[in-house]
């Protein structure tokens, strides 16, 4: 059996409080899914994103393919296992990195063939190949094979596009349905071979893990084309994936324009699914397409700018590199009670940013995973018609 989807609570704006119910996770929505490219959200253990309370996390097929390879990690039992990570994963299609990252591709009917970014190897990847590399991998939500449009696209380009990715989305989920069950942990979930019992992030309390098989979203996509994104919605919802996800956005065009796509598309996907935005975005863009009924986001942001020296705080940006910091004994966010604002200071974590420490990155990247979190249980409060208590 797919996911399960219980909306919980709903608002007259159209946010939704629910639960995702996974083979691995009953996730609380709306959720924000740090992004773990190459099987480690860069910098941050993976006890430590339990603690944090994240429920759910990305990997990313494209890096994963390529290096160690999904063969590899099929036979030593999945994603799960090879990362240690007991609670839900969701892995993109590969299109994204495919089509940003590789050198010289070559893109047809058929798929598109590209070289590594990392050796130059040549490689061609299809919507088969892509539900392959992904139902090896085993994350529990997986994405139809697509190409993301580029911004700025015209209008021939732009459906040009959008004809590949509707028919890459078919490819999709015939070879998906027809091949789901190889999936790695068909028999047998992975837990952790000393589950906690205790303290923070503990996983006893959601022990009713179950056998179940993955799911598969379409992407949505059309340039910034409002008849293109509807068309696109329409075509996919027929074909009725798991759920279904906005693409293409985020891709440089301005934030009025990603809000106008995201307002248009998302009272026409049905109610009783899962809807993920892709790749946003900023603090208050999230909270915004939460209450507007997105149920599931993931950026890189947080942990990327956090390797910047960039901070997300409840009183703005903070780059923590800034001299006035040198000597400021204050927490990061006075506001925040994560593991890093509770120990460290300002002139701390800029000296270790200074220093080119390590640890530098770890800790930044902790307190804006803390940040994005709780902005979504936040959202997830007020939706809650019983406040907190499900939390
Ligand atoms: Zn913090």
């Amino acid at each position: 059996m797919p996911l399960t989807f219980n909306i919980l609570a709903e608002t007259e704006s159209g946010g939704r409080r629910a639960q995702l119910h996974l083979p691995h996770r009953t996730v609380q929505t709306p959720v924000f899914m740090p992004v773990g490219t190459a099987g480690t959200v860069k910098a941050v253990p993976q006890d430590t994103l339990e603690t944090l309370g994240a429920e759910i996390i990305l990997g990313n097929t494209y890096h994963l393919y390529l290096r160690p390879g999904h063969e590899p990690i099929r036979r030593m039992g999945g994603l799960h296992k090879f990362i240690g990570w007991p609670r839900a994963l969701l892995t993109d299609s590969g299109g994204f990195q495919v089509f940003s990252l590789s050198q010289l591709r070559k893109v047809t009917d058929e798929g598109v063939r590209f070289r590594s970014h990392l050796d130059g190897s040549s490689h061609f990847f299809t919507p088969e190949h892509s539900m392959d590399v992904q139902i090896a991998l085993g994350a529990d939500i997986c994405m139809a094979f697509d190409e993301c449009t580029e911004y700025p696209a015209d209008r021939t380009r732009a459906e040009e596009s959008l004809r590949l990715t509707m028919a890459w989305a078919r490819r999709s989920l015939n070879h998906f349905r027809a091949h789901q069950h190889e999936v790695p942990w068909q028999n047998e979930l992975w837990v952790p071979p000393v589950p906690r019992t205790w303290g923070p992030g503990s996983d006893v309390a959601n022990h009713e893990q179950r056998l179940g098989t993955q799911s598969l979203f379409g992407i949505v996509q059309g340039g910034m084309y409002r008849d293109l994104r509807r068309e696109s919605a329409e075509r996919l919802i027929e074909m009725d994936f798991d759920g279904y996800a906005i693409g293409g956005l985020s891709v440089g065009e301005p934030r009025d324009l990603t809000l106008e796509m995201i307002s248009e598309v998302l009272p026409l996907l049905p109610k009783d699914k899962p809807r993920y935005v892709m790749g946003v975005g900023y603090p208050d863009e999230i909270e915004q397409y939460a209450r507007m009924g997105v149920d599931m986001m993931d950026c890189v942001l947080p942990t990327r700018a956090a390797r910047h020296g960039l901070l997300f705080t409840s009183e703005g940006r903070l780059n923590i590199k800034g001299k006035r910091y040198a000597e400021d004994q204050g927490p990061p966010d006075p506001a925040c009670d994560c593991m890093v604002c509770r120990r460290y200071s300002r002139a701390y974590l800029r000296h270790l940013m200074q220093a080119g420490e390590a640890l530098s990155g770890t800790l930044n990247s902790i307190h804006n995973l803390a940040y994005y979190l709780g902005i979504m249980e936040r959202v997830r409060k007020s939706l809650h018609p019983q406040g907190s208590s499900a939390l």
